[in-house]
């Protein structure tokens, strides 16, 4: 059978958080929104067992956003006076927290809904924190004045939670990169070796999702411009290939990437992106099945994880619940066809 998981976020029910944002605004404080946060991660765990996936994770319920919820735990940051910043390449503009000091973890970052998750599966888990050079791309940085050098020390604090969410009892780390296809030599040269460094020790499976980002109009943009094949992933995955990291995403369904990139990531486990993030309309169990077997190409069957494309927080809940189900329905056709 054909194992099943999602990117990483799922969209916030209308009583947690604004709905169909990135940054969305709480609806609660304090206690209340703890608890909250807490139900809607019981949510999702239910709704993704329910759909039939493999892998389970917390649908990210508990961050504003997947590279700040992070940030919040970290001292050297200057949340109060956050600076407009050109991320992703000048893709868009956001509004950033500015490293100030010496960085250092306050505490544990995600020891409540990572133990909430673990305490309420009995699926593999799977937990993703922001890679290191993505966390540089979107924070302003007013202390180390050099970015490999901040990298680096970000990735040991991300090391420091990862090997915490280990011990919780995590079974698959994830890290999220979509800075690695838009600093395509640096991403090559020092972002993998940052990287590593995040995942430095661990024992349980480790993962690294790349993506051409959420289907917000921004990027929607942005993809306009690459043209008719996206060959971005030609630079990044032989460094991947060779580097200890167990588990390689790329999009596969509605995407300009051609598939046969998959060879290069030769020896890992691929996280093949079955479900478009950018589309409301419902994939078939038919469609999923055709994407998985155009994969089955280049990549053994027991390697093959069926995967959404990228995160599904802004989307509809209702849209990303029925993308779940055909997730899960299309991976057991895939498997009821032999692999075909
Ligand atoms: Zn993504």
């Amino acid at each position: 059978m054909f194992r099943t998981a999602i990117a990483g976020s799922l969209p916030k029910p209308a009583w947690l958080a604004e709905t169909h944002k990135l940054w969305p605004q709480w609806r609660g404080q304090g206690a209340e929104l703890a608890d909250a946060k807490r139900d809607a991660t019981l949510l999702w765990i239910k709704a993704q067992e329910d759909a039939g996936l493999a892998v389970i994770g917390d649908g990210e319920q508990s961050r504003q956003h997947f590279v700040h919820g992070f940030l919040e735990q970290v001292s050297g940051i200057d949340f109060e006076h956050k600076v407009e910043m050109g991320i992703r390449g000048d893709r868009y503009k956001a509004m950033v927290p500015q490293v100030t000091g010496p960085l250092a973890l306050k505490g544990r970052v995600h020891a409540t809904e990572a133990q909430l998750l673990r305490a309420h599966t009995r699926r593999l888990t799977k937990f993703t924190l922001p890679g290191p050079m993505t966390i540089v791309d979107t924070v302003a940085d007013r202390f180390y004045g050099d970015r490999v050098k901040m990298a680096f020390a970000f990735a040991e604090l991300l090391n420091q939670e990862a090997r915490a969410l280990e011990a919780d009892g995590i079974d698959i780390v994830q890290f999220d990169e979509p800075a690695f296809n838009v600093f395509l030599d640096e991403a090559a040269d020092w972002g993998v070796r940052a990287l590593e460094r995040a995942a430095q020790g661990l024992r349980c499976k480790t993962a690294v999702h790349i993506c051409y980002g959420y289907g917000i109009e921004a990027n929607l943009q942005w993809k306009a411009t690459l043209g008719e094949q996206w060959r971005q992933y030609e630079k990044i995955f032989p460094a991947l290939a060779k580097s200890r990291i167990d588990q390689v995403s790329l999009e596969c369904l509605h995407s300009h990437v051609p598939i046969e990139m998959i060879a290069l990531l030769d020896g890992k486990e691929v996280m093949v992106g079955v479900i478009d993030v950018a589309s409301d309309a419902i994939e078939t169990p038919e469609e999923v099945a055709d994407t998985i077997g155009r994969a089955l190409q280049y990549v053994r069957r027991d390697r093959l994880i069926a995967c959404t494309n990228c995160g599904l927080a802004p989307m509809d809940r209702h849209i990303a619940e029925a993308k779940l189900r055909a997730l899960a329905a299309g991976a057991a056709l895939a498997d009821q066809r032999g692999g075909k």
